[in-house]
């Protein structure tokens, strides 16, 4: 049985995307932007979006930054963004325990994004970048306390991670088998520099699986946890959004369990080979070079 193979959208794939979906979910890293610079002809395509009268969000697994943050890039690049169409996986993991009515302590390894969004939803927490100067001195009899008050470890994207952290997480888990594993993201490798490629949140999130053999919560993309809190909160019925991202297995996972309609773009970090090869099982709807391509979709 033959598998039917990503499409190249057409121009006429595109005038029937954009009529048939009311809203777009954009992915960001490889989308919208690569690093600090925007991807050629995306305020142009945002604007005819919004012209046409769809509804944007915008969807990062990078939890380095709150949403605020985030909305600072995006403003300091020329972008008009409202702050409640950004969606990150730092403020994930804060909506997420919200919405368990957590009211324990959260351990954090992970940088200022996951803090900040903690603190806006009076979440409190320990750990953080400080703890990257933490040391753990391996003398006989070396014990190290932990606070029994912490209900939940997340770990996100953190460069200052240290053996410190992850003893430190390994006992809030390993010692209280109640204490919830929260991962923002598990994304493999990211792009910090356009040069190569860097360990990513995965890396971080392995540690923790390896001394603890839990499996995390995943709050990021593909988990539905973020696609349900954006379709609830804005009232979105599913078959009317588009996922548009650059990565198979977050974006085209996340836009695919949630049943949406998929694009990929090969902005990012997935080039055509790799799409179309038969060891790829992650099938988009439709693919196309990079996201201004909807702009044919215009002269039509
Ligand atoms: N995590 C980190 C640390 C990153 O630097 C990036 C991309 O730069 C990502 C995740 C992926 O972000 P996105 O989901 O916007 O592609
Ligand atoms: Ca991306």
């Amino acid at each position: 049985k033959s598998m039917s193979q990503p499409r190249k959208a057409t121009d006429k794939d595109k005038v029937d995307l954009i009529k048939k979906v009311e809203c777009f979910i954009f992915d960001c890293d490889g989308v919208i932007w690569r690093g600090d610079s925007v991807i050629d002809g995306v305020p142009e395509t945002l604007n005819l979006l919004r012209s046409l009268g769809k509804r944007l969000f915008f969807v990062t697994n990078n939890s380095t930054k709150s949403r605020a943050g985030y909305l600072k890039k995006f403003t300091s690049l020329g972008l008009n963004i409202n702050a409640e169409e950004i969606y990150s996986s730092s403020y994930a993991a804060a909506a997420y325990l919200e919405s368990i009515n957590f009211n324990k302590k959260v351990y954090v390894i992970g940088e200022e994004g996951i803090q900040q969004e903690l603190d806006l939803k009076g979440i409190k927490h320990i750990g953080g970048p400080s703890d990257g100067d933490k040391k753990v001195k391996l003398g006989p009899g070396e014990f190290m306390e932990h606070d029994k008050d912490v209900g939940a470890v997340v770990v996100g994207f953190d460069r200052n991670i240290n053996y410190y952290k992850i003893q430190y997480a390994t006992l809030c888990i390993r010692e209280n088998p109640g204490c919830l594993f929260i991962a923002t993201n598990r994304d493999a490798v990211t792009h910090l520099t356009d040069a190569q490629e860097w360990a990513g949140n995965g890396s971080m999130v392995g540690a923790l699986v390896g001394s603890t053999k839990r499996e995390p919560k995943v709050v990021g993309k593909p988990s539905d946890f973020m696609l349900d809190n954006i379709a609830t909160t804005f009232k979105l019925n599913k078959e009317q959004i588009c996922m548009v991202g650059d990565r198979l297995d977050t974006d085209i996972m996340f836009g695919k369990n949630g049943g949406l309609t998929t694009a990929l773009v090969l902005s990012g970090v997935t080039d055509e080979e790799t799409l179309l090869s038969p060891d790829n099982k992650i099938h988009p709807d439709y693919y196309m070079p990079q996201l201004s391509d909807l702009l044919t979709a215009k002269e039509m």
